[in-house]
Protein backbone atom coordinates (compact mmCIF):
# COMPACT_ATOMS: atom_id res chain seq x y z
CA UNK A 1 0.00 0.00 0.00
CA UNK A 2 0.81 3.41 -0.59
CA UNK A 3 0.54 6.57 2.16
CA UNK A 4 0.23 9.77 0.37
CA UNK A 5 1.09 12.69 2.35
CA UNK A 6 0.05 16.26 1.89
CA UNK A 7 2.26 18.99 2.22
CA UNK A 8 5.49 16.46 2.35
CA UNK A 9 7.53 19.14 1.10
CA UNK A 10 6.95 21.28 4.28
CA UNK A 11 9.36 21.47 7.31
CA UNK A 12 7.07 18.94 9.27
CA UNK A 13 5.96 16.67 5.98
CA UNK A 14 9.21 16.25 4.48
CA UNK A 15 10.04 15.20 8.28
CA UNK A 16 7.00 12.84 8.10
CA UNK A 17 8.32 11.43 4.80
CA UNK A 18 11.64 10.68 5.88
CA UNK A 19 10.40 8.78 8.74
CA UNK A 20 7.28 6.31 7.01
CA UNK A 21 10.14 5.88 3.77
CA UNK A 22 12.46 4.68 7.12
CA UNK A 23 10.08 2.71 7.90
CA UNK A 24 9.09 0.76 5.00
CA UNK A 25 6.66 2.66 3.73
CA UNK A 26 5.74 3.46 -0.06
CA UNK A 27 4.61 7.33 -0.29
CA UNK A 28 3.76 9.70 -2.45
CA UNK A 29 3.74 13.43 -1.60
CA UNK A 30 1.25 15.78 -2.68
CA UNK A 31 2.43 19.23 -2.23
CA UNK A 32 1.47 22.91 -3.87
CA UNK A 33 5.11 24.02 -3.16
CA UNK A 34 3.57 27.33 -1.57
CA UNK A 35 5.98 27.20 1.00
CA UNK A 36 7.16 23.66 0.07
CA UNK A 37 10.35 22.55 -1.40
CA UNK A 38 11.09 19.16 -3.85
CA UNK A 39 15.25 18.99 -2.61
CA UNK A 40 13.35 18.05 0.79
CA UNK A 41 12.58 14.84 -0.33
CA UNK A 42 14.41 11.86 -0.25
CA UNK A 43 15.49 10.58 -3.76
CA UNK A 44 12.69 8.38 -5.25
CA UNK A 45 9.46 9.41 -3.34
CA UNK A 46 7.24 10.63 -6.68
CA UNK A 47 6.03 14.73 -5.93
CA UNK A 48 2.41 15.48 -7.06
CA UNK A 49 2.15 19.08 -7.50
CA UNK A 50 -0.74 20.58 -6.56
CA UNK A 51 -3.60 21.71 -4.34
CA UNK A 52 -5.92 19.18 -1.86
CA UNK A 53 -8.67 21.71 -3.48
CA UNK A 54 -8.34 20.48 -6.80
CA UNK A 55 -10.41 17.56 -6.35
CA UNK A 56 -9.30 16.13 -9.99
CA UNK A 57 -6.06 15.99 -9.08
CA UNK A 58 -6.05 14.33 -5.91
CA UNK A 59 -8.83 11.15 -7.30
CA UNK A 60 -6.01 10.83 -10.05
CA UNK A 61 -2.98 10.48 -7.06
CA UNK A 62 -5.07 8.41 -5.09
CA UNK A 63 -6.09 6.11 -8.47
CA UNK A 64 -2.51 6.13 -10.06
CA UNK A 65 -0.45 5.23 -6.61
CA UNK A 66 -2.57 3.02 -5.75
CA UNK A 67 -3.15 5.02 -2.47
CA UNK A 68 -5.03 3.31 0.93
CA UNK A 69 -3.80 5.48 3.65
CA UNK A 70 -3.69 9.66 3.96
CA UNK A 71 -1.50 11.87 6.32
CA UNK A 72 -2.59 15.23 5.94
CA UNK A 73 0.11 17.59 6.90
CA UNK A 74 -0.61 20.15 4.16
CA UNK A 75 -2.15 23.76 5.77
CA UNK A 76 -2.24 27.56 6.89
CA UNK A 77 -0.29 27.44 10.18
CA UNK A 78 0.00 31.04 10.96
CA UNK A 79 -2.14 31.89 14.03
CA UNK A 80 -1.59 36.29 13.15
CA UNK A 81 -2.28 35.73 9.10
CA UNK A 82 -5.27 33.76 9.93
CA UNK A 83 -6.95 36.49 12.09
CA UNK A 84 -6.75 38.85 8.97
CA UNK A 85 -7.39 36.46 6.72
CA UNK A 86 -9.91 34.10 8.16
CA UNK A 87 -12.15 32.88 5.07
CA UNK A 88 -8.20 31.94 3.42
CA UNK A 89 -7.58 29.90 6.35
CA UNK A 90 -10.94 27.97 6.33
CA UNK A 91 -11.16 27.53 2.52
CA UNK A 92 -7.33 25.99 3.09
CA UNK A 93 -7.56 24.26 6.11
CA UNK A 94 -11.30 23.04 6.08
CA UNK A 95 -12.58 23.07 2.26
CA UNK A 96 -9.00 21.27 1.30
CA UNK A 97 -10.09 19.05 4.14
CA UNK A 98 -13.10 18.26 3.40
CA UNK A 99 -12.38 18.06 -0.18
CA UNK A 100 -9.80 15.19 0.07
CA UNK A 101 -11.84 13.28 2.83
CA UNK A 102 -14.53 13.31 -0.18
CA UNK A 103 -11.93 12.10 -2.76
CA UNK A 104 -10.20 9.55 0.18
CA UNK A 105 -14.08 8.27 0.87
CA UNK A 106 -14.92 7.92 -3.11
CA UNK A 107 -11.16 5.89 -3.66
CA UNK A 108 -12.04 3.59 -0.37
CA UNK A 109 -8.37 4.93 1.53
CA UNK A 110 -9.19 3.40 4.80
CA UNK A 111 -6.65 5.32 6.71
CA UNK A 112 -6.60 8.97 7.33
CA UNK A 113 -3.70 10.97 9.73
CA UNK A 114 -4.62 14.30 10.31
CA UNK A 115 -2.12 17.15 11.64
CA UNK A 116 -3.80 18.85 14.33
CA UNK A 117 -2.27 21.51 17.38
CA UNK A 118 -2.62 22.35 20.65
CA UNK A 119 -3.97 25.97 19.54
CA UNK A 120 -7.21 23.38 19.47
CA UNK A 121 -7.07 24.07 23.74
CA UNK A 122 -6.86 27.67 23.53
CA UNK A 123 -6.15 29.11 26.82
CA UNK A 124 -6.03 26.31 28.80
CA UNK A 125 -6.29 26.27 32.69
CA UNK A 126 -4.21 22.93 33.64
CA UNK A 127 -1.28 22.27 34.66
CA UNK A 128 -1.34 19.12 31.95
CA UNK A 129 -3.64 19.29 29.14
CA UNK A 130 -4.99 15.98 28.27
CA UNK A 131 -7.26 14.93 25.47
CA UNK A 132 -10.42 15.54 27.24
CA UNK A 133 -9.35 19.25 28.40
CA UNK A 134 -11.68 21.26 26.72
CA UNK A 135 -11.13 22.93 23.49
CA UNK A 136 -11.91 26.90 22.85
CA UNK A 137 -9.53 28.07 20.38
CA UNK A 138 -8.72 31.52 20.42
CA UNK A 139 -7.65 32.24 16.62
CA UNK A 140 -9.46 30.88 12.97
CA UNK A 141 -6.08 28.76 13.15
CA UNK A 142 -7.13 26.63 16.35
CA UNK A 143 -11.18 26.72 14.70
CA UNK A 144 -9.85 25.84 11.56
CA UNK A 145 -8.04 22.56 13.27
CA UNK A 146 -10.85 21.50 15.48
CA UNK A 147 -13.46 21.64 12.96
CA UNK A 148 -10.95 19.39 10.93
CA UNK A 149 -10.56 16.89 13.72
CA UNK A 150 -14.80 16.95 13.86
CA UNK A 151 -14.50 16.45 9.91
CA UNK A 152 -12.08 13.64 10.12
CA UNK A 153 -14.20 11.85 12.62
CA UNK A 154 -17.06 12.08 11.43
CA UNK A 155 -16.32 11.04 7.92
CA UNK A 156 -14.04 8.04 9.34
CA UNK A 157 -16.82 6.83 11.41
CA UNK A 158 -19.51 6.81 8.09
CA UNK A 159 -16.76 5.93 6.00
CA UNK A 160 -15.09 2.83 7.42
CA UNK A 161 -11.81 4.69 7.70
CA UNK A 162 -9.70 4.64 10.59
CA UNK A 163 -8.30 7.88 11.61
CA UNK A 164 -6.37 10.13 13.78
CA UNK A 165 -6.05 13.16 14.80
CA UNK A 166 -2.92 14.31 16.43
CA UNK A 167 -2.36 17.48 17.71
CA UNK A 168 1.20 19.14 17.86
CA UNK A 169 2.61 20.84 21.00
CA UNK A 170 5.25 23.60 19.75
CA UNK A 171 7.54 21.82 17.00
CA UNK A 172 11.27 22.57 16.87
CA UNK A 173 14.62 21.47 15.85
CA UNK A 174 15.24 19.08 12.66
CA UNK A 175 16.88 15.99 11.49
CA UNK A 176 19.88 17.68 9.79
CA UNK A 177 20.60 21.06 8.72
CA UNK A 178 18.57 20.94 5.06
CA UNK A 179 15.54 19.88 7.11
CA UNK A 180 15.82 23.06 9.18
CA UNK A 181 12.40 25.37 9.60
CA UNK A 182 12.67 28.19 6.37
CA UNK A 183 10.51 30.12 8.29
CA UNK A 184 11.09 32.34 11.14
CA UNK A 185 7.53 32.58 12.86
CA UNK A 186 8.36 30.84 15.81
CA UNK A 187 10.41 31.64 19.11
CA UNK A 188 13.34 29.65 18.16
CA UNK A 189 14.39 31.54 14.45
CA UNK A 190 12.76 34.48 15.53
CA UNK A 191 15.45 34.62 18.53
CA UNK A 192 17.81 33.68 16.19
CA UNK A 193 17.12 36.10 13.53
CA UNK A 194 17.11 38.78 16.27
CA UNK A 195 20.85 37.63 17.06
CA UNK A 196 22.28 37.51 13.92
CA UNK A 197 21.25 40.88 13.58
CA UNK A 198 23.00 42.52 16.40
CA UNK A 199 19.32 43.30 18.12
CA UNK A 200 18.23 41.85 21.57
CA UNK A 201 15.89 38.79 21.45
CA UNK A 202 12.45 39.85 22.29
CA UNK A 203 11.14 38.65 25.33
CA UNK A 204 6.79 38.88 25.42
CA UNK A 205 5.86 39.33 28.73
CA UNK A 206 7.47 38.36 31.55
CA UNK A 207 4.54 38.77 34.28
CA UNK A 208 2.57 35.97 33.60
CA UNK A 209 1.63 33.37 36.69
CA UNK A 210 4.49 31.38 35.56
CA UNK A 211 7.85 30.29 38.11
CA UNK A 212 9.97 32.92 36.18
CA UNK A 213 7.37 35.41 34.77
CA UNK A 214 7.34 34.03 31.16
CA UNK A 215 4.70 32.29 28.73
CA UNK A 216 5.72 27.94 29.39
CA UNK A 217 5.78 26.03 26.41
CA UNK A 218 5.77 21.54 25.62
CA UNK A 219 8.61 21.68 23.06
CA UNK A 220 8.79 19.20 20.43
CA UNK A 221 11.29 18.02 18.32
CA UNK A 222 9.85 17.62 14.45
CA UNK A 223 11.62 13.88 14.41
CA UNK A 224 9.51 13.16 17.31
CA UNK A 225 6.38 14.57 15.25
CA UNK A 226 7.64 12.26 12.84
CA UNK A 227 8.52 9.44 14.21
CA UNK A 228 4.67 9.12 16.21
CA UNK A 229 3.28 9.43 12.54
CA UNK A 230 4.63 6.14 11.82
CA UNK A 231 3.60 4.83 14.84
CA UNK A 232 0.10 5.66 14.46
CA UNK A 233 0.32 5.21 10.75
CA UNK A 234 1.47 1.01 11.93
CA UNK A 235 -1.78 1.51 14.49
CA UNK A 236 -4.20 2.54 11.96
CA UNK A 237 -3.10 -0.24 9.44
CA UNK A 238 -3.43 -2.70 12.06
CA UNK A 239 -6.86 -1.36 13.76
CA UNK A 240 -9.38 -0.51 11.21
CA UNK A 241 -11.72 0.96 13.52
CA UNK A 242 -9.51 3.29 15.44
CA UNK A 243 -10.67 7.05 15.65
CA UNK A 244 -7.91 8.67 17.96
CA UNK A 245 -6.95 11.97 19.16
CA UNK A 246 -3.70 12.31 20.37
CA UNK A 247 -1.29 15.18 21.86
CA UNK A 248 2.11 14.74 20.48
CA UNK A 249 4.12 16.25 23.30
CA UNK A 250 6.88 16.03 26.04
CA UNK A 251 4.67 16.46 29.12
CA UNK A 252 7.71 18.60 30.27
CA UNK A 253 7.35 22.56 30.62
CA UNK A 254 10.06 24.76 29.28
CA UNK A 255 9.81 28.76 30.06
CA UNK A 256 10.45 31.55 27.25
CA UNK A 257 13.08 32.77 29.29
CA UNK A 258 14.61 29.19 29.63
CA UNK A 259 14.45 28.91 25.99
CA UNK A 260 16.15 32.23 25.23
CA UNK A 261 18.77 31.37 27.78
CA UNK A 262 19.78 27.90 25.83
CA UNK A 263 19.48 29.57 22.92
CA UNK A 264 22.53 32.26 23.87
CA UNK A 265 23.95 29.64 24.53
CA UNK A 266 24.17 27.15 21.87
CA UNK A 267 24.60 29.64 19.39
CA UNK A 268 27.73 31.27 20.83
CA UNK A 269 26.05 34.67 21.42
CA UNK A 270 26.35 34.28 25.52
CA UNK A 271 27.11 38.29 25.80
CA UNK A 272 23.60 39.69 24.06
CA UNK A 273 20.91 41.68 26.03
CA UNK A 274 18.02 40.33 26.14
CA UNK A 275 14.94 42.69 26.06
CA UNK A 276 11.61 42.12 27.48
CA UNK A 277 8.66 43.75 25.01
CA UNK A 278 4.79 43.65 25.99
CA UNK A 279 2.51 40.63 25.87
CA UNK A 280 1.54 39.45 22.67
CA UNK A 281 -2.50 39.31 22.10
CA UNK A 282 -3.92 35.95 22.49
CA UNK A 283 -0.93 34.15 24.05
CA UNK A 284 -1.58 31.57 27.18
CA UNK A 285 0.57 31.57 29.67
CA UNK A 286 1.55 27.63 30.19
CA UNK A 287 0.50 25.20 27.55
CA UNK A 288 2.03 21.81 28.27
CA UNK A 289 1.06 18.22 27.25
CA UNK A 290 0.01 15.29 29.11
CA UNK A 291 1.53 12.54 26.98
CA UNK A 292 0.09 9.78 28.60
CA UNK A 293 -2.43 8.97 25.84
CA UNK A 294 -0.24 8.21 23.32
CA UNK A 295 2.06 6.81 24.85
CA UNK A 296 -0.48 4.42 26.05
CA UNK A 297 -2.54 3.60 22.40
CA UNK A 298 1.31 3.73 20.89
CA UNK A 299 3.35 3.20 22.70
CA UNK A 300 5.54 6.11 21.68
CA UNK A 301 7.22 8.79 23.65
CA UNK A 302 9.90 11.42 22.66
CA UNK A 303 13.57 11.33 22.33
CA UNK A 304 14.99 14.31 22.04
CA UNK A 305 15.06 17.20 24.60
CA UNK A 306 15.26 21.57 24.49
CA UNK A 307 18.86 21.27 23.81
CA UNK A 308 18.71 18.55 20.64
CA UNK A 309 16.04 20.83 18.95
CA UNK A 310 18.31 24.09 19.46
CA UNK A 311 21.22 22.84 18.30
CA UNK A 312 19.86 21.26 15.41
CA UNK A 313 17.75 24.02 14.54
CA UNK A 314 20.48 26.27 14.78
CA UNK A 315 22.63 24.21 12.75
CA UNK A 316 19.84 24.48 9.79
CA UNK A 317 19.42 28.16 10.24
CA UNK A 318 23.19 28.92 9.57
CA UNK A 319 22.86 26.61 6.33
CA UNK A 320 20.04 28.95 5.39
CA UNK A 321 21.92 32.20 6.84
CA UNK A 322 25.63 32.08 6.76
CA UNK A 323 27.76 33.91 9.66
CA UNK A 324 28.33 36.99 8.05
CA UNK A 325 32.39 37.33 7.62
CA UNK A 326 34.97 39.38 9.46
N1 LIG B 1 7.93 34.45 21.99
C1 LIG B 1 8.76 35.44 22.51
N2 LIG B 1 9.61 36.10 21.66
C2 LIG B 1 9.66 35.83 20.33
C3 LIG B 1 8.81 34.82 19.81
C4 LIG B 1 7.95 34.15 20.68
O1 LIG B 1 8.74 35.72 23.71
O2 LIG B 1 10.45 36.47 19.63
C5 LIG B 1 7.05 33.69 22.92
C6 LIG B 1 5.57 33.73 22.60
O3 LIG B 1 4.99 34.89 23.16
C7 LIG B 1 5.09 32.43 23.25
C8 LIG B 1 6.29 31.49 23.08
O4 LIG B 1 7.42 32.33 22.82
O5 LIG B 1 4.88 32.64 24.62
C9 LIG B 1 6.13 30.51 21.92
O6 LIG B 1 5.72 31.26 20.80
P1 LIG B 1 5.57 30.62 19.35
O7 LIG B 1 5.08 31.69 18.45
O8 LIG B 1 6.85 29.94 18.98
O9 LIG B 1 4.49 29.47 19.55
P2 LIG B 1 3.00 29.50 20.19
O10 LIG B 1 3.13 28.88 21.54
O11 LIG B 1 2.53 30.92 20.23
O12 LIG B 1 2.22 28.65 19.26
Amino acid sequence: MTWMITGGAGFIGSHVVKALTEGGERVVVLDDLSTGDPARLPAGVPLERGSVLDRGLVDRVLREHDVRGIVHVAAKKQVGESVERPLHYYRENVTGLQTLLEAAADAGVSRFLFSSSAAVYGMPDVDLVTERTPCAPMSPYGETKLAGEWLVAAAGRAHGMATASLRYFNVAGAANAELGDPGVFNLVPMVFERLDRGRPPLIFGDDYATPDGTCVRDYIHVEDIASAHLAAARRLADDPTAALVLNIGRGEGVSVAEMVELIREVSGFTDAEVEVAPRRAGDPARVVASAELIRKELGWSARYDVRDMVASAWEGWRLRHPAPEH
